[in-house]
């Protein structure tokens, strides 16, 4: 199966209460963000844009916790921002596996390492010697970890730890040259490699989380997905990007570039996703058959963006994930008051001119499980593909030149300091491990930590 039975089992179930009780509108998924700081400033980001303003803010572990409940969606993807910056993470992860939630853990990949050593460090005992060694012969951890791990923890906190209720879903657009560019850094690829590897060796589920733009080259994204299923990853979530609000105005005014030159159209989205039913095929991607047709261009959907709400420090962001036009207090008053109808595309018409070029999964996928459009058939299609066996990964990806060179000087925010007349920033190391990006990490945590011990008395 594509994904574990029984949380296949969970969804299902969850989507067959609701359709039994006639509930009109009901959560699948909720995107929850506990705080919109950032250790990255990836070019098309619109969180750290748009709430520039309250990155020092975070939401309670109670909130976080009160906000699943009232959602009642079976799955919780924790995002953010970086949910790994948010000082109770490892509780969070715990309360919503403790309520029965599937918990995606959003993450750029920069910090996971360190969760990881820390579920090592929490488990260790002696016999785990030969693991401590095979792990540092393949810099999967370093000397300085491996010495940590062994002093054990003395935490009364939880840790991450493996179920198959949770899976990390590590964000990655391209191999290693085209992702550093994205995120703006350049490491980043390769620490995301090292926590992936990490990750499956220690018997955690990992996902990965892509974004197309107009510059993506979908045969390297072909390859990257090559890559990372002989990685061992279990699924990857892939979605086009478009042109929403926060991210245009950032590409205008910080980088000086034309979002048209970036953003996917819906007719450039259809031309880039026209091979996705075959990669569905070939790779593990997460979602339905019906959403992949749509991104085909082979059929209409209408947008069910309620499906998955997105909770933030400012209350339930609405109409979507992308697009703000009010926070409310609550997903009951949100399902209310909005109205729903002004939103998406109906037979090829844009209700709101913003929703002109989108085709996300955070709109159109509920829409293929929930049977919005349907036609004779879909249901049997969503569940072969769902139920049907999982593609098994080519031993050939691991040929896959997935380390295809460093970007430094070449990215977006070289070329817009360049054109503010700052000098270039000195090279980083790119060395096995991400030793530049770990060096950055470490500094931006540490930025982080004095921050949140001076936010402590707000954070519940
Ligand atoms: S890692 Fe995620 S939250 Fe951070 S800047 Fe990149 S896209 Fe935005
Ligand atoms: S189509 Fe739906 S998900 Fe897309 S921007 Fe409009 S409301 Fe948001």
């Amino acid at each position: 199966m594509r994904f574990p039975l029984a949380l296949t089992a969970k969804i299902a179930a969850h989507i067959l209460k609701h359709k039994l009780l006639r509930t009109r509108r009901f959560a699948l998924v909720l995107q929850l963000e506990p705080l919109h700081t950032c250790n990255l400033t990836c070019t098309g980001c619109g969180r750290i844009r748009e709430y520039s303003t309250s990155l020092k803010d975070m939401m309670t572990l109670e909130d976080c916790l009160g906000a699943a409940v009232e959602a009642g969606a079976p799955m919780v993807s924790v995002c953010g921002g970086e949910p790994l910056i948010y000082p109770h993470i490892e509780e969070l992860v715990a309360g919503l596996l403790r309520q029965g939630r599937i918990v995606y853990v959003c993450t750029n990949g920069v910090f996971m390492r360190r969760k990881l050593c820390e579920y090592l460090a929490s488990i260790y005992t002696p016999a785990l010697e030969p693991e401590l060694t095979t792990l540092l012969r393949d810099n999967l951890i370093s000397g300085r970890d491996a010495a940590a791990v062994r002093q054990g923890t003395t935490r009364s906190r939880p840790v991450i730890a493996p179920t198959k209720w949770l899976y990390w879903n590590v964000h990655v657009d391209g191999l290693e040259y085209t992702h550093d560019l994205a995120v703006e850094r350049e490491g980043v690829f390769r620490e995301c490699v090292a926590a992936i590897r990490l990750a499956k060796r220690l018997g955690f589920q990992v996902a990965t989380n892509t974004t197309v733009y107009k510059e993506t080259d979908m045969r390297e994204i072909e390859q990257l997905f090559q890559y990372v299923s002989a990685l061992g990853v279990d699924g990857h979530t892939i979605s086009p990007g478009y042109d929403f609000d926060a991210a245009k105005r950032d590409m205008i005014q910080r980088l000086g570039k034309n979002p048209a030159d970036f953003f996917l159209t819906r007719e450039m989205t259809r031309k880039k996703f026209a091979n996705i039913l075959e990669w569905g095929d070939r790779f593990n991607i997460f979602g339905t058959r019906v959403y992949q047709e749509f991104l085909a261009g082979k059929r209409e959907l209408t947008c069910t963006a309620w499906a998955i709400p997105t909770r933030n420090i400012r209350g339930w962001k609405a109409p979507c994930y992308l697009m703000t036009d009010t926070h409310y207090p609550t997903y009951r008053q949100m399902l209310d008051e909005v109205d729903w109808n002004r939103y998406g595309v109906v037979n090829g018409v844009a209700r709101d001119p913003r929703c002109e070029n989108c085709m996300v999964h955070c709109g159109y996928d509920p829409s293929g499980a929930l049977g919005v459009n349907a036609r004779q058939g879909d249901t049997w299609k969503n569940i072969k593909y769902n139920f049907g066996s999982r593609p098994k990964p080519n031993p050939e990806g691991l040929r896959v030149k997935a380390f295809n060179g460093v970007s430094i000087g070449k990215g977006h925010l070289a070329e817009a300091k360049a054109a503010l007349g700052f000098a270039k920033p000195p090279a980083r190391s790119a060395a096995p491990g991400g030793a530049g990006v770990a060096a950055a990490a470490q500094e931006a945590h540490e930025a982080h930590e004095a921050q949140g011990a001076a936010l402590g008395g707000r954070q519940g």
